[in-house]
């Protein structure tokens, strides 16, 4: 007979794991709370204007990612088109390209002429171990400098966690960098040695959305939609569900959480310490107004400065990345706002939010008409933090997976928030159960 096993979760950790499982070897159910699949992943067509809601592209990064993406939807890949490659960061309101090849270093105003000399001596930086508690901004300030650190290395930060890397894990937050330093030295000579080739360094994005490409992968998976986990208990060997839709008791004999980290903490006493895992709010806004009633740099979009206090972290210029999502007279932005940065932001009503950022956005892009659509949507707990303190979570999660056999923990706040290391992680767990 089949083992049962239980997912919980119908986001990309969830769906992916499903996919990658044994269907021979186990029978396996996949419960979600809302009535939807994605979780983070969440695409939407109102009008002409097609967006996201959470990534708008993802990088390929790793092989396995490429091999799943061209089994499973190989026609709706998408590419970025090629202003893609003009990134912006916001210096003291004047939009600067950050710099995406050693030559454009050179008078480039993000970076004086001492911090190339720092990054000449940085090849030389010998390996070294570096504790658990290492910071981001302790490792870039020691081999890249502080200028690096806050022209270039913040609004990174903030593009991929919306946070502040001065509390960040560097184990956590950014491994390849901690990986880097206790291997190589130098950071620099790391990614040198370790580059990735022109196919896996592709930005993509899918036709219909991201949605669309975990609604294919999820096809021949059952997904128990309005399920929202209660309660987790072990009964000898076996592992009792209890869903707030009814009281029966269902039995699996094997658990894998794709839960974020605050509602796993909730259904049982012994997973209580995840509720130490702290999440970035992040507002979400699409705005579109006419091309000609503005000016706007080409692009994939602008990053901002911690310093410069802006009311927005970074916008995604939609329509130059992909024109055919909205029509061709509007410029089509999202606008990340909040993030570890600015959580006090938040907490005005929506209205106060909208007119804070659309004042800053009127004077930097000269704009003269109106907003002709928009849309928000608001991510209380948009994207775990790791912090300092994160070796000590994972360690308690481990100790709990020890005491509990055959109950995994996955998810983002274990082992990377990008989607491609979602993907990974699904893999390798589930070589580890199909082994
Ligand atoms: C605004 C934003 C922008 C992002 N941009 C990018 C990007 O550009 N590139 C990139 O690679 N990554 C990006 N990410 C990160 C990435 O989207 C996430 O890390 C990833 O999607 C998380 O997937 P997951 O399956 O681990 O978790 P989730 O997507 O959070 O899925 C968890 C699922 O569990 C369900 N659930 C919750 N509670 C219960 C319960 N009690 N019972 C049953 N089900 C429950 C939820 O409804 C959800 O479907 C972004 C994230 C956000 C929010």
């Amino acid at each position: 007979m089949k083992q049962k096993i239980a997912i919980l979760g119908a986001g990309i950790s969830g769906i992916s794991l499903a996919y990658y499982l044994d269907k021979e070897k186990y029978e396996v159910t996949v419960f979600e709370k809302s009535t939807s699949i994605g979780g983070c992943v969440k695409s939407k067509t109102v009008n002409e204007y097609a967006f996201e809601l959470g990534p708008n592209t993802v990088q390929l990064k790793h092989q396995e990612v490429l091999e799943l993406i061209n089994k499973v939807a190989k026609d709706d890949l998408i590419y970025p088109s090629a202003l893609a490659k003009n990134r912006y960061i916001l210096k003291k309101n004047k939009f600067v390209k950050a710099p995406m090849s050693p030559l454009s270093l050179f008078g480039n105003p993000l970076i004086s002429f001492s911090s190339i000399l720092k990054l000449l001596k940085e090849f030389s930086i010998k390996p070294g171990r570096l504790d658990e508690q290492t910071s981001v901004k302790e490792v870039v300030i020691n081999h890249f400098g502080e200028e690096i650190y806050h022209n270039l290395f913040v609004p990174f930060c903030t593009g991929i966690y919306a946070s502040n890397p001065e509390n960040m894990s560097v184990k956590y937050g950014f491994p390849i960098l901690w990986e880097a330093h206790q291997q190589t030295g130098s950071i620099i000579k790391h990614f040198k040695n370790n580059r990735r080739s022109p196919e896996l360094n592709k930005i993509i994005a899918f036709k219909n959305g991201f949605q669309s490409f975990l609604e294919k992968l999820s096809k021949d998976i059952n997904i128990q939609y309005n399920q929202e986990i209660k309660s987790i208990s072990k009964q000898g060997k076996v592992y009792q569900l209890k869903f707030k839709s009814n009281d029966e008791l269902l039995e699996f004999d094997k658990v894998i959480s794709c839960l974020p980290a605050y509602t796993l903490a909730n259904t049982n006493s012994s997973l209580s310490f995840l509720h130490k895992v702290n999440y970035s709010p992040v507002y979400v806004w699409q705005i579109a107004i006419q091309k000609n009633s503005m000016q706007k740099p080409q692009g994939f979009g602008v990053l901002t400065r911690a310093m410069d206090k802006h009311h927005f972290l970074g916008i995604i210029f939609n329509s130059d990345l992909f024109p055919g999502k909205s029509p061709k007279d509007k410029h089509l932005m999202t606008v990340m706002i909040g993030g570890e940065r600015d959580k006090s932001l938040l907490e005005l009503d929506e209205e106060e939010i909208k007119q804070t950022v659309f004042s800053e956005l009127k004077t930097l892009f000269t704009i003269k008409g109106d907003v002709e659509f928009e849309h928000s949507h608001l991510w209380k707990n948009a994207i775990p933090q790791f912090h300092l303190n994160h070796e000590s979570i994972i360690q308690e999660v481990k100790k709990f997976e020890e005491l509990n056999n055959d109950f995994y923990i996955s998810g983002n706040y274990i082992d990377g928030v990008a989607i491609p290391d979602r993907i990974m992680a699904s893999l390798n767990l589930a070589k580890k159960i199909n082994a």
